[in-house]
C-alpha cells in the first residue's frame, strides 16, 4: 500500500491551493518559527474553496501567529518548572508526563507546546528514557504514566514496545495512557499488532485529540475500532477553538459520533496561551454556554469536562458551567438543619432548561 506523502513544506500549500502566492514569503516566516506538517488524509478533508474551513483553519499556518499578544507565554501551562530531566514532567503525585518525542504527525496552530514540538532536540536516547522509568520507579506514588509529546505515535511499533516493556517491570505503575492525534490524522498507523502490542499487564488508554467532527473519517473510525477491538479504552480530549468548533451544533455532532465509536468525551480545553494563537481564542463565558447547551440535549456520557490549566503550572480544574449556587443568606432558616459555621446549607440549583429551583441541605 502507497501512503502519500505529508505536506511539510510552504510552497506545496501554495501549491495544494490553501495559500495565495502572494502570502509565500511571509508564510515561510511562520514556518520558520513554528514547525508545518499536515498529513494526507487532513488534506484530503480540506475544502480550498472555503475560506472558513475548519480543518484548514487548525493547521494552514497564518500570518498573525508572529504577532504575539501581550498575554502569551513560551511556556502556557508551566511545564518548564516540573520537568524534573529531559522529558518527564511530574506535576501531580500519582501520574507523570513522559514525552520520548517533540515530533508530531500534524502541527496544530493553536498548540500549547508549540515552542518545543517539531523542533531542537527531537526523540529522548536510550539512557535518557532510562534515567525517566528509574524516576518512575523509585516512586511508588506513581501509579500512571501519561506517554504525550510531541506524539508518542511517531514512534515505531518497536521503540514504544521497548518502552512499554521497561514500564511494565514497574509493578506500582498500573495504567499507561497515550495522548495522540494520530489515531485521526493517520489512522493506518494503527494497525491491529499497534493496537495488540498496547495490550499489556496495566491498563492500556489511548486519549485521542479530536477538535472537529469531520475529523472522524471511515479511516478513523476504523483506528479507533482497532484499538477498543484490542482492549484499549478510547478517550476523546477537544481544545474549544473559534470557528472551529465553538458552536454548540457543532460540537454536539462531535461528542455524539465519538460516543458512537465507543469514545468517550473526557476534556474539553479552554484554549492555552500559547504564542500566535489569538485568532483562536473563546471567552470562558462562551465556553461556559456551551456546555451548558448541551446538557440536557446530549447523552450524559458524551459530556466533556470543561477544563482550563491555570497558566503558570498550577495544575487544571475544572472551569463551569455553574448549576448550583448558595441562596442568598436567610436569616430565618430552620437553626434545626445543622451547617457547618459559615457553609451555606440553602441553594438555588438550575435545570437544563433554565428554571430555577430551591434546595435544602
Ligand atoms: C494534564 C496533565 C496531566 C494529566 O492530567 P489529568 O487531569 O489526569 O488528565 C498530568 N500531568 C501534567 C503535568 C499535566 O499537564
Ligand atoms: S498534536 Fe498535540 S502536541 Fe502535536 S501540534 Fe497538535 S496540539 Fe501540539
Amino acid at each position: 500500500m502507497s501512503r502519500r506523502d505529508d505536506l511539510r513544506r510552504p510552497e506545496e500549500l501554495v501549491a495544494a491551493g490553501l495559500i495565495d502566492p502572494t502570502r509565500l514569503t511571509e508564510i515561510a516566516r511562520v514556518a520558520e518559527r513554528f514547525a508545518l506538517a499536515i498529513t494526507a488524509p487532513v488534506l484530503d478533508l480540506i475544502d480550498p474553496d472555503d475560506p472558513n474551513d475548519p480543518i484548514a483553519r487548525q493547521f494552514v499556518p497564518s500570518e498573525e501567529e508572529l504577532a504575539a499578544a501581550t498575554d502569551e507565554v513560551a511556556d502556557p501551562i508551566g511545564d518548564g518548572p516540573y520537568t524534573v530531566m529531559p522529558g518527564l514532567t511530574h506535576r501531580y503525585p500519582d501520574r507523570v508526563l513522559l514525552k520520548p518525542t517533540h515530533l508530531c504527525r500534524v502541527y496544530c496552530r493553536f498548540c500549547f507546546r508549540r515552542e518545543t514540538v517539531g523542533h531542537g532536540e527531537t526523540t529522548l536516547s536510550e539512557a535518557e528514557i532510562d534515567a525517566a522509568i528509574a524516576h518512575v520507579a523509585a516512586r511508588p506514588e506513581i501509579f500512571e504514566v501519561i506517554l504525550t509529546g510531541g506524539d508518542p505515535l511517531v514512534l515505531s511499533d518497536r521503540r514504544l514496545a521497548a518502552i512499554l516493556d521497561r514500564l511494565e517491570a514497574v509493578p506500582h505503575v498500573e495504567v499507561v495512557r497515550f495522548h495522540s492525534r494520530v489515531p485521526v490524522v493517520d489512522p493506518e498507523r494503527i494497525t491491529p499488532e499497534t493496537a495488540r502490542s498496547m495490550r499489556r499487564r496495566f491498563a492500556t488508554w489511548m486519549v485521542i485529540h479530536v477538535d472537529h467532527p469531520r475529523e472522524l473519517t471511515p479511516g478513523a473510525a476504523a483506528a479507533i475500532g482497532r484499538l477498543v477491538d484490542a482492549g484499549v479504552p478510547v478517550l476523546a480530549q477537544t481544545t474549544l477553538l473559534a470557528g472551529v468548533n465553538d458552536d454548540a451544533a457543532v460540537l454536539e455532532a462531535l461528542f455524539r459520533r465519538l460516543v458512537a465509536l465507543r469514545v468517550k468525551p473526557y476534556y474539553l480545553h479552554h484554549l492555552d496561551r500559547a504564542e500566535g494563537t489569538a485568532r483562536f481564542r473563546t471567552p470562558v463565558a462562551a465556553g461556559q454556554a456551551l456546555m451548558h447547551a448541551l446538557r440536557g440535549r446530549l447523552t450524559g456520557i458524551a459530556q466533556p469536562t470543561y477544563v482550563l490549566d491555570i497558566p503558570g503550572g498550577a495544575g487544571k480544574v475544572p472551569i463551569g458551567p455553574t448549576w448550583i449556587v448558595p441562596e442568598p443568606a436567610d436569616p430565618a432558616a430552620d437553626p434545626a438543619v445543622a451547617a457547618p459555621e459559615g457553609a451555606p446549607r440553602r441553594w438555588c440549583v438550575e435545570d437544563p432548561a433554565g428554571r430555577h429551583h430551591d434546595y435544602e441541605d
